[in-house]
């Protein structure tokens, strides 16, 4: 014991010493830090915004190629993407303005989808749009706003007021219907994307993955495909199918006077929410691959996306929970290609074949009768 406490307080003055760096570091000033701080935050900014005129981009064609599946849920588009540095989450402001070149008066169009109604009428990125059939855009919330007056004003041409170069111009934009379901575009490293009852969300890192609009545009399309085919209610009404059934035998057993502490409804609740999860998650690719090629792209080597996916998640080569596991999402997407690409030959109309989906890979509850 006595030896023991004699070394304690050597240790730690051995570790101290290791602790500090040993060499001699350049220094470094606080505006040389400042100003690549600086390059560094314009950088990602200009970068967000080229990624998201892609995904706006793919997600324009998916949508208006693909409304007669959006079931009602429709709005007019005119396939331009608009801000303000007031309308950015405020860690983009101090610096959105000089690198995307804003003003604070007037929104400015960063994005605009080529063959869009906004690019027929001749607007292009960089003309600062004021008004939509004279009423002034607002200049917060800007993007969510010109949505809105959209889906209000329908597919009829509208006059635009436009500023270029300091020269004032008024175009006329027809707008075309498509699926109304909102994109958020968020910078995040997880291969991640989902869609929720009012929104598909699409990460950074799962953009990064698809090397080609084809790619993406089935990423795209899979949440969509989510939406429309009411994944996300389906999915609501197993759980509570899970927690009525697990409830049940919970409260068998309280009546007979054991307590579970609510365990059969907990783990019940989780077997009804993943109960064909991995069947519609592979219904969402099937049906997704068939939206993508409807929107013009070429199926041709999308399958590469999985491959990309499983060597940049190697669990997702064998670890399937909720979702198919890679080499499945693979082998189907080659599968499903083989066959849009037969009905094109023989020029039959591009509808997934609705069938039944797999089997869930999960045993149904047991009925609560029999417990
Ligand atoms: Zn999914």
């Amino acid at each position: 014991m006595r030896s023991g406490r004699f070394w304690v307080p050597l240790l730690g003055a051995l570790l101290c010493a290791g602790c500090a760096p040993v060499s001699r570091l350049p220094v470094l000033s606080e505006d040389e830090i400042e100003a690549e701080k600086r390059i560094e935050q314009l950088a990602h900014i200009r970068k967000y915004y080229d990624e998201l005129h892609r995904v706006d981009t793919v997600a324009f064609r998916i949508r208006t190629a693909n409304r007669a599946d959006c079931r009602g849920w429709e709005s007019a588009q005119i396939g331009l993407f608009a801000v303000t540095p007031q309308s950015l989450p405020r860690r983009y402001r101090s610096y959105s303005r000089e690198a995307l070149n804003l003003t604070w008066a007037r929104p400015t169009v960063i994005s605009v989808v080529e063959g869009s109604p906004a690019a027929e009428a001749g607007i292009v990125a960089g003309d600062e749009i004021i008004a939509l059939d004279g009423e002034l855009i607002s200049l917060t919330g800007t993007a969510g706003w010109m949505a809105g007056w959209l889906k209000h004003h329908g597919p009829r041409p509208l006059q635009a007021n436009v500023r270029r170069d300091g020269v004032d111009l008024t175009v006329t934009i027809t707008p075309v219907m498509g699926c109304a379901i909102p994109i958020n575009y968020l910078t995040a490293d997880e291969a991640n994307a989902y869609t929720t009852e009012d929104k598909i969300v699409i990460y950074s890192g799962i953009v990064a993955l698809a090397k080609t609009d084809a790619q993406l545009a089935h990423v795209i399309g899979h949440e969509l495909a989510h939406a429309n085919l009411g994944h996300l209610e389906k999915k609501l009404v197993n759980k509570a199918v899970g927690w009525v059934s697990g409830t049940m035998i919970d409260v068998g057993i309280l009546a007979g006077g054991l307590s579970t502490g609510g365990a059969f409804g907990k783990e019940f609740t989780k077997a009804g929410e993943r109960a064909f999860s991995v069947g519609f998650e592979r219904e969402a690719d099937y049906v997704g691959a068939y939206y993508a090629v409807r929107a013009g792209y070429d199926l041709e080597g999308v399958e590469e996306f999985w491959r990309a996916m499983g060597l940049a998640h190697p669990d997702s080569i064998r670890l399937a929970a909720t979702h198919p596991i890679a080499p499945v999402r693979f082998l189907q997407m080659q599968k499903v290609a083989a066959e849009i690409a037969d009905k094109k030959r023989r020029n039959l109309p591009l509808v997934p074949d609705l069938k039944v989906v797999d089997a869930p890979s999960e045993p149904a509850p047991p009925s609560p009768g029999g417990s």
